[in-house]
């Protein structure tokens, strides 16, 4: 199935969002707020002059439903919500890409497939720490203890909000029923990184999201006073950090991986003190998990080597961990065919961030498409693309989800 959809009217919803809920301080669409809830408003009204069935499932996602020719469905859709002085394209561009989509579907008549938007509830996690709420809800991989009690920085709990907004996150999983009759998800975002802009592209297919290995790394040495003890006979903790941060740099460089150190701190951490304890926060990051799990193994074995050399010792502690997700070989072969035909490069790259497209890939075939961030900025009200990039963008999305519709239409 051939769709050519208009992305200006996308482009022009995008705008609309951003005049209702965005403004100089960026995007304030933060999940469970009034301004989301304005901003879910404004999809309904699109939703609203479509031939389709909207409701809220369990887990306060939205879905709007275009029934085919058969019950098999593909869902297409992002979030709208967004993170505090957040950018205009994050997740909007997903939702409004996937209104275009379903909006141009319809005026074709009934399609040989089901075809469903969906919103997810909270992707961001800004307001309670838990990123992929909804998608996890209906994905089966939530669990109500470990979120319940969570609280914003008002001191609300995670369930007392939901509760406001009609979930009840005891029963949220409930909404898993949803995927009974889903044979594809297809969800179109924004880079939010550099590689497509560096390599001059608009658009890119992507293979996958990364698996990632946080830990808290602490190194120990001795604490001392930091005139009397002279240099050849010091444990300083934060020299051996260092030395692993500069190593792991290294490490990540032809890994085709990342890792970063996001902090360090130091114990007692007063000018006249050498430190006694520095604690690293490590992020690492591969779409291959045995290369993952080498990145960690390297890891480490620096983290020896570099508290060796300064006298000290130290130990790795697991804060979170997730697998690589990757997507459906056979949607990346037709979204990159649809990305070559439409802009002449079928390039596809992993993704850094998680999407709610990781959490669907568990479950069904999944693809996403992203299209360049300026800059690489995301998350920040500079958060910007070329709207020549977001139209051949939305123009490879709405291509791909017609070549999917076609392939389940066939059975
Ligand atoms: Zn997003």
């Amino acid at each position: 199935m051939r769709i050519d959809c208009q992305p200006e009217r996308a482009i022009a919803d995008l705008r609309a969002l951003a005049d209702l809920t965005g403004g100089p301080d960026g995007a304030r669409r933060l999940c469970w707020s009034e301004e989301w809830v304005k901003a879910r408003g404004l999809v309904r009204e699109r939703l609203a002059e479509l031939p389709v069935e909207v409701d809220v499932d369990e887990a306060g996602n939205v879905w709007a439903r275009l029934a085919g020719a058969r019950p098999e469905t593909v869902v297409i859709g992002s979030h709208v919500d967004s993170v505090p002085n957040g950018g205009w394209l994050d997740g909007a561009l997903g939702v409004m890409g996937a209104l275009e989509t379903l909006r141009t579907i319809a005026a074709a008549g009934t399609p040989p497939c089901t075809v469903t938007l969906v919103d997810w509830a909270d992707e961001e996690g800004a307001r309670f720490g838990r990123s992929l709420f909804g998608s996890s809800a209906v994905c089966g991989t939530l669990d109500p203890a470990a979120v319940r009690d969570l609280r914003d920085a008002g001191g609300e709990r995670l369930a007392d909000v939901l509760a406001r907004h009609g979930v009840d996150v005891e029963t949220a999983s409930a909404a898993g029923s949803r995927l009974a009759d889903v044979r594809a998800y297809l969800e179109l975002h924004i880079e939010q990184g550099p590689v497509l802009e560096a390599m001059g592209l608009p658009v890119g297919t992507v293979l996958g999201t990364f698996g990632v290995e946080r830990h808290r790394v602490i190194f120990r040495g001795q604490a001392a006073h930091a005139g009397s003890t002279p240099m050849a006979q010091r444990r300083d903790s934060f020299l051996a950090a260092a030395r692993f941060a500069l190593a792991v740099r290294d490490l990540a460089l032809p890994s085709g991986g990342v890792c970063t150190v996001g902090k360090a701190d130091c114990e007692p951490g007063v000018v006249t003190a050498i430190p006694g304890v520095t604690t690293l926060l490590l992020d690492q990051r591969h779409l291959d998990a045995d290369a993952l799990a080498g990145l960690l193994a390297s890891a480490r074995a620096l983290a020896e080597e570099a508290a060796a050399a300064e006298g000290c010792t130290v130990v790795f502690e697991r804060i979170w961990q997730i697998e690589p997700i990757a997507f459906d070989p056979a949607l990346i072969a037709t979204a990159r065919a649809a990305c070559a035909e439409i802009t002449g490069s079928d390039h596809a790259l992993p993704s850094g961030p998680l999407h709610d497209a990781a959490e669907m890939a568990r479950r069904v075939p999944t693809v996403m498409v992203f299209s360049s961030s300026t800059n690489g900025i995301s998350h920040a009200r500079e958060e910007d693309t070329p709207v020549e990039h977001l139209e051949l963008a939305i123009r490879v999305y709405a291509r791909t989800v017609g070549e999917a519709i076609a392939r389940v239409a066939d059975g």
